[in-house]
């Protein structure tokens, strides 16, 4: 469904992605775990366009990502994201949140995506708070909000970054239980994570990254219990 090759991608003198060849399948969960720096948020960002690349080829779908226009608004949808900081609009309600995207790229019908959006946030545990406005929410709320939100666009995959590192720990596992769920329903995710059991419980593949290079790639299992790379020993060996 997705597919990096011979991705490279500098800041100035800094060379972040360095040769990433990735290929995730449909339904797959790919976990990807790193030290900080090690270009994991950058090569999120790269799979939905936010940050362009330097060379190399980023397919969806088996389409080249488009770079401009209506084709990369559509792009946007079609790849979700949720970020650690949430980054709902402050000034739009719950609801409005989760149709806009509907509305404005989609072109849902409005009492069509009121619906779909009430549905979702059933299923995320929050349509209690449909008229609140974002600041009103827990941030564990609003961090399912925030999932909620990529849903209603029907996407193909979607990125996670680090979503629960700003979340206080009683409010954590109600959102891996959000992402647990759609797991299971094959929805394509990749998802960055210091969330270890998350990554056992619910990836079919585990990703590590060091350095600007994807260094292993294997099974939760493999991984965890027989990391190959000294990199990947030295860092289980830090967060465990
Ligand atoms: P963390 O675990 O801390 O979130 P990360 O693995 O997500 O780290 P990235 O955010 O992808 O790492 O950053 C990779 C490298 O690129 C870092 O050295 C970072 O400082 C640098 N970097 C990221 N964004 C920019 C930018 N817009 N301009 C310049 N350098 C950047
Ligand atoms: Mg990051």
């Amino acid at each position: 469904l997705v597919a990096l090759t011979g991705v490279n991608k500098h800041f100035g003198d800094l060379h972040v992605l360095k040769d990433i060849n990735l290929s995730i399948n449909r339904g797959e969960v790919v976990v990807v775990i790193g030290p900080s720096g090690s270009g994991k948020s950058t090569l999120c960002r790269a799979i939905n366009r936010l940050e362009p690349i330097d060379s190399g080829e980023i397919m969806l779908d088996g389409q080249p990502l488009p770079s401009e226009g209506k084709a990369l608004a559509k792009l946007r949808a079609d790849v979700g994201m949720v970020f650690q900081s949430f980054n709902l609009f402050a000034h739009k309600t719950i609801l409005q949140n989760v149709t806009l995207g509907p509305l404005k790229v989609r072109k849902t019908d409005p009492k069509q995506a009121e619906q779909r959006a009430m549905e979702l946030l059933e299923r995320v545990g929050v349509a209690n708070q449909a008229s609140k406005y974002p600041a009103q929410l827990s941030g564990g709320q609003q961090q399912r909000v925030a999932i909620a939100r990529a849903l209603a666009m029907d996407p193909k995959v979607i990125l996670f970054d680090e979503p629960t590192s700003a979340l206080d720990p009683e409010m954590i596992q109600e959102v891996l239980e959000v992402m647990i769920d759609l797991a299971r329903q094959n929805m394509t995710m990749v998802v960055v994570t210091h969330e270890m059991g998350f990554a056992r419980s619910a990836a079919n593949r585990v990703v590590f990254m060091a350095d600007g290079e994807i260094v292993e790639e294997a099974t939760p299992d493999t991984f965890f219990t027989n990391p190959t790379s000294r990199r990947a020993q030295d860092f289980l060996g830090k967060i465990l």
